[in-house]
């Protein structure tokens, strides 16, 4: 992800090399390169356009700064400003006062949801927590089987509707919000101090999906809402956080399959759109592919 981003950029700071002092026109010319490569990048037009301006204006009113040269400078201005569009600092997950503390998790099917249910139990469990993972995804046959699944591998237990799910019938017939809320009073009773909801997700941003989704989330209160979203799905990206903001008003972002080789810029977009952090990156299928998301690490590596 983000190669050919990060060997634009690389392009662009190299033609500074060497310039004693940067003219407007030299400013100028270096954002066009920037902008071009967002734009190719597939990061959405209003944050190009935003962060253009400001790398442009930092690059303007720089005051010379004896240990950097020109080129130096303009990539640390534009290291900041993508540090900044990534959500700034590392935002970690806020835990209950009184546990249990409650993760929802949301996105579109197939964003890759019930694997990062296994991942974060996983990573939980190693920090200390005993969590409990819960599925209210009654939506797709084999979601719960499959949460039962990576549970299992994580070594943490699942609390599925009934433990025979098993045809499609059966599952769209339950009621996710009963088993959400079930799920709760389960993790209570057994003293698990995390409880993670994976919720159902469908191909499209659809309004009973979303009320689903939102019913779940009133019924719950959940101390954070993740929502989860494929880095491949390119342009999508944008207009699909926003409609999941709208519906549920998550509280961070999940960027998943970040292994893969798309553009990955419309993925960079989605924080500054909806004004949420990006809390976690997904790096691949198995529970280990998982890690917390450090937009100065992510900066420092899109610019290497
Ligand atoms: P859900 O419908 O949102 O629950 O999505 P799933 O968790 O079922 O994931 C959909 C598919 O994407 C599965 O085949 C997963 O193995 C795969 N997947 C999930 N996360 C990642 C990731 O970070 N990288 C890659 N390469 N594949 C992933």
């Amino acid at each position: 992800m983000f190669n050919s981003l990060s060997d634009r950029l690389s392009a662009t700071f190299k033609n500074l090399r060497g310039k004693g002092r940067l003219s407007e026109a030299d400013v100028d010319a270096t954002v066009r390169e920037i902008r071009r490569a967002l734009l190719d990048a597939d990061v959405a037009v209003p944050v190009v356009r935003e962060f253009t301006a400001k790398v442009r204006e930092r690059a303007l009113g720089a005051e010379v700064n004896a240990a950097l040269n020109p080129a130096q400078q303009i990539v640390k201005i534009v290291n900041e400003e993508l540090v900044e569009i990534l959500g700034g600092q590392t935002r970690r997950i806020r835990l209950a006062k009184n546990p249990p503390t409650v993760i929802m998790l949301a996105g579109l099917q197939g964003a890759g949801k019930t694997t990062l249910a296994g991942k974060l139990s996983k990573w939980l469990k190693g920090q200390g927590h005993s969590p409990l993972l819960v599925a209210a995804d009654l939506q797709r046959p084999n979601a719960v089987k499959q949460l039962q699944v990576n549970g299992e591998r994580a070594g943490v237990p699942v609390f599925a509707p009934h433990p025979g799910v098993s045809s499609e019938f059966e599952a769209a017939t339950g009621d996710p919000v009963a088993v959400a809320q079930a799920g709760l009073a389960e993790a209570r009773s057994k003293l698990h101090d995390v409880v993670i909801v994976d919720t159902a997700g469908r191909l499209g941003v659809d309004a009973e999906l979303m009320q689903q989704a939102a019913n779940i989330r009133a019924a719950i209160s959940p101390d954070e809402v993740l929502f989860v979203i494929d880095a491949m799905i390119g342009q999508d990206a944008v207009a699909t956080a926003q409609a999941f903001d709208q519906g549920v008003n998550f509280t961070g972002i999940v960027l998943s399959k970040l292994d893969g080789d798309a553009r990955g810029g419309a993925a960079l977009s989605v924080a500054t759109v909806t004004g949420k952090p990006v809390m976690f990156a997904s790096t691949g299928e198995a529970l280990d592919d998982f890690e917390v998301f450090h937009p100065d690490r992510m900066a420092s590596r899109i610019l290497d």
